[in-house]
């Protein structure tokens, strides 16, 4: 019999009424002949509430406790989605990430899956024709054995890790949209539904700001070219909608200049001014900030007019940018640089397309909208399939309406 894993997120098992529309999802996908693993998120806004208990509790807390802590809302739904499911009728259990087990990284707060054992869901199916309801978010620590989450949206990563683990032919993102929009349609209501996005380009929106996937799962189902859908699990179980598929680039037919456009607001923009314009200095800037973990984005470096100073602009997760300035105070008299501005009220807006790779033009339209509406860049950087602005925050909505209109992906 063919495999199929259905993810459902927050708001999809944010209470009773919700969890039991669930069941009727995977009663639906169960009576059409599949075997069926469900991993489920916590109930919506729970997360959230544990992580501040945990920040309450220790300020500086303990990685290890903090993923005992907030692994249990995953638990919660697994276990009461299995109650229901036999409420209904049909076998189910469920799993939490050591039972399995699921398999990760020492990193607590952000592990990444090692190994699956798909074989014990897969003999839950043969033997006794049992639906598996797994905890998302959550594993086991190969180095000490602890439990372990994997980072913020973490439960996607899951759905498709046990897909590709237990040889699904599909996976299926249940959550509170109807698939993948050219932007955020809660920022952008003329937002249109894509029927299909590229691997690629989803992987590029991921990492930009659209959290409606997470990364690494993106990163997962291009790697093991598992079918994954972006669906919602508000439709009447009874007539549901295909959502959004994430397939390969030669899938699409009718592809656009540009896709989709992102924006993040967890950046901050840190400028050093009268920078030593000698050999070195860039390594001695971003060699200590490499050695701290902390990701370096864009970096503008102006040419100086005297070879004797210069200006250095980039920008850091906004969540590291206290301890990126203390890193740059402490160092500063070997980096030599004479004062350090930052911002945090910043915000990158990105657009992506593979269909940039054959059009030259794309940025350079975008750069004459948005000075057209008073909006000043502060740094830009391309790649082949995309580009990112940094502008202040204040104008996102804006800036992500301009550029949308631009590129014709407003809805008729
Ligand atoms: P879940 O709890 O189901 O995992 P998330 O909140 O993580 O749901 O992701 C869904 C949300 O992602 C949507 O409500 C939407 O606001 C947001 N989102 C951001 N960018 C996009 C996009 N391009 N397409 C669809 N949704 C998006
Ligand atoms: N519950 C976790 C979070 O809110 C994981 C997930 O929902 O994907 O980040
Ligand atoms: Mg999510």
């Amino acid at each position: 019999m063919s495999r199929l894993v259905m993810k459902f997120g927050g708001t999809s098992v944010a209470n009773m009424e919700r969890i039991r529309n669930v069941a009727r999802h995977v009663a639906r996908e169960r009576k059409a002949g599949f075997d069926v693993a469900v991993v489920v998120s916590a109930m919506s806004g729970k997360t959230n509430q544990l992580v501040g208990w945990c920040k309450e509790a220790s300020k500086l807390y303990d990685t290890r406790e903090y993923d005992a802590v907030v692994s249990s809302g995953e638990q919660v739904t697994a276990g009461l989605l299995a109650l229901v499911l036999q409420d209904c009728g049909i076998p189910a259990r469920s799993w939490q990430g050591w039972q399995v087990p699921i398999l990760t990284s020492g990193s607590h707060g952000s592990a990444r899956i090692l190994d699956i054992d798909g074989a014990p869901l897969i003999e839950g199916f043969d033997a006794r024709g049992e639906v598996a309801v797994i905890a998302g978010f959550q594993g086991l620590s190969k180095e000490d054995r602890r439990i372990t989450t994997l980072g913020r949206g973490g439960s996607d990563t899951s759905a498709v890790a046990i897909a590709a683990a237990i040889g699904a032919s599909r996976c299926d993102i249940y959550t509170d949209v109807d698939g993948v929009y050219t932007t955020d349609p809660r920022i952008v209501p003329k937002a249109r539904r894509l029927d299909r996005v590229a691997f690629e380009e989803m992987l590029e929106m991921a990492s930009l700001g659209a959290k409606v996937l997470q990364v690494r799962s993106v990163e997962l189902a291009m790697r093991h070219k598992i079918r994954t859908f972006v669906r919602s699990s508000l439709d009447d179980p009874d007539h549901p909608q295909p959502g959004t598929l994430i397939c390969d680039e030669e899938d699409i037919v009718e592809q656009q200049v540009v896709t989709g456009i992102a924006f993040s607001r967890d950046e901050a923009q840190v400028t050093l001014r009268q920078v030593a314009d000698r050999p070195g200095v860039a390594a001695a800037i971003f060699m200590p900030l490499a050695e701290a973990n902390i990701n370096v984005d864009m970096i503008i470096q102006v040419a100086s007019e005297d070879s004797v100073t210069t200006d250095m602009t980039f920008t850091v997760p906004a969540a590291e940018f206290e301890r990126t300035k203390a890193i740059l105070h402490k160092a500063q008299s070997q980096i030599g640089f004479a004062s350090l501005h930052g911002a945090s009220d910043v915000v990158k807006i990105s657009a992506i397309g593979v269909g940039m790779r054959s059009h030259a033009g794309v940025a350079a339209r975008a750069f004459k909208a948005l000075s057209d509406k008073g909006i000043n860049i502060r740094a830009i950087t391309t790649s082949e399939i995309k580009f990112s602005v940094l502008i202040e925050a204040a104008y996102t909505e804006l800036a992500v309406r301009t550029l949308h209109s631009l590129y014709g992906l407003d809805q008729a």
